[in-house]
């Protein structure tokens, strides 16, 4: 219905009561229609903005009333997760793409010794930049040797784990890190986690692809298992009695033995053990890039972590209320990670179409490139979530900042606000605004 009156021409009789005229007094031979049309032309716009403003009424309106009500099947313990996909902010319109998704809806590959899930591509269809694998070591329990296709950047959401990289060059890097830190693994190196004493580790893993599956990745295993005993021979010096020791088919995720100390792997490489390239950061101890009543925000990019090249993050933690800055990346979609609390976010694509979700701990939320969007703490508590990105340097606009940037008369003409009024918004990038 609001449709239709949008759509339907402004009427004749009311432009020409409006105007004053009598048009079947007119003598200089002006039809009536052709006197219609031009009026229509000058009071189109008059119309059409008090009609939208009618339709917005009656959009905010209908969002209360019988239009919204539900008498058919409901699943009700989404909803109350959602009630933004329930009933929309009258503001929403048509669908830009999927923008949820959570690790808790994905298959679950359980093994002895932990577990590991995704969301790539194939789950949330518009991530085309990156894919993220969630996975579990119990303590002492490897993710075996191997390497990929795509660069790997990690956080340890809970717990330690000892990680291993080999350079082309033969040398190795080690080290120990705790919930917090990072560690970022380029494409074709090989490396190892392993689950330290105590409860092991969770983390999170990132690749620059967003068609990677953590079911692709080369393995030791799998390469020692299909080379010719006889070459292994050659290559190794096992015999063939050796050889059918080695496992037939992929560890993937097992238990093991706890390691010895750090110092002890370090000693045990030497002159072999690489120490001018840091394969991790100890983000955990790291002061935030930005801090403001509403939260803070800490950003990591090859400036301060340079061995990742091709992937950078913001992790952002706002208080109750507290929304993340309406604002857009000029350099590639987003892939956020939800660490803690919960909140609703926004996204605004090209031809109007904006969608809102509600996210909790372990969603996936993205974030198309450069669609405009802001996130808000819907909780009682903070709410931390990861924003990644394929790139080598952070970077986002500010929608305060560019209206702040308006000379008076550009700002006036498009925002149709008095200046007074336009310049009550914070004149920077705030990042984080308080609720
Ligand atoms: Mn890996
Ligand atoms: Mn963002």
């Amino acid at each position: 219905m609001a449709d239709e009156e949008s759509a339907s021409a402004p009427q004749p009789a009311t432009l020409t009561r409006a105007s004053g005229f009598d048009v079947s007094a007119r003598s200089d031979g002006l039809t009536r229609r052709s006197f219609v049309g031009t009026a229509a032309l000058a009071g189109a716009s008059l119309i059409s903005a008090a009609a939208t403003a009618q339709n917005r009424q009656q959009a905010e309106a209908g969002r209360k009333g019988d239009s919204a009500s539900d008498p058919g099947p409901e699943n009700h313990p989404l909803l109350a997760e959602n009630p933004n996909a329930n009933l929309p902010p009258f503001t929403d319109r048509g669908n830009p793409g999927s923008v949820w998704y959570s690790f808790d809806v994905t298959p679950k590959r359980l093994e002895a010794g932990g577990w590991t899930h995704q969301v790539t591509e194939r789950e949330l269809p518009s991530s085309k930049d990156l894919a993220g694998v969630n996975m579990r070591l119990t303590a002492g329990s490897f993710r075996e040797l191997h390497w990929h296709l795509a660069d790997e950047w990690a956080i340890m959401l809970a717990g330690k784990a000892r990680v291993t990289n080999m350079q082309p060059d033969g040398k190795m890097f080690v080290d120990d890190i705790e919930t917090g830190d990072l560690w970022y693994f380029p494409a074709g190196l090989p490396h190892s986690i392993q689950g330290l004493e105590g409860d092991g580790c969770e983390f999170l893993l990132v690749f620059d692809q967003g068609s990677f599956s953590e079911d692709t990745t080369f393995l030791l295993s799998e390469l020692l298992a299909h080379i010719p005993p006889e070459i292994i021979r050659k290559n190794m010096g096992w015999t063939r009695a050796e050889w059918d020791q080695l496992p037939p088919e992929q560890l993937y995720i097992f238990p093991a033995n706890l390691p010895g100390s750090l110092e002890a792997d370090r000693q045990f490489l030497g002159k072999h053990l690489e120490t001018r390239t840091q394969y991790t950061l100890k983000a955990s101890k790291m002061p935030p890039t930005f801090k403001s009543p509403g939260g803070e925000v800490l950003i990591v990019d090859s400036t301060n972590f340079p061995v990742a090249t091709n992937i950078a993050m913001a992790q952002v933690t706002l208080r109750p209320g507290a929304i993340r800055e309406l604002h857009w990346h000029p350099n590639g979609s987003e892939w956020q990670y939800w660490i803690k609390g919960q909140g609703r976010m926004t996204v605004v694509s090209t031809e109007a179409k904006a969608r809102t979700m509600d996210f909790h701990a372990n969603d996936v939320g993205l974030v198309p490139s450069m669609a405009g969007h802001y996130i808000e703490n819907t909780g009682s508590g903070d709410l931390v979530f990861l924003e990644m990105f394929k790139t080598a340097r952070y970077q986002d606009v500010s929608v305060n900042e560019w209206i702040a940037r308006m000379p008076d008369k550009m700002a006036q003409a498009h925002l149709q606000l008095p200046l007074s009024t336009i310049r009550r918004a914070p004149q920077s990038s705030l990042k984080i605004l308080p609720g």
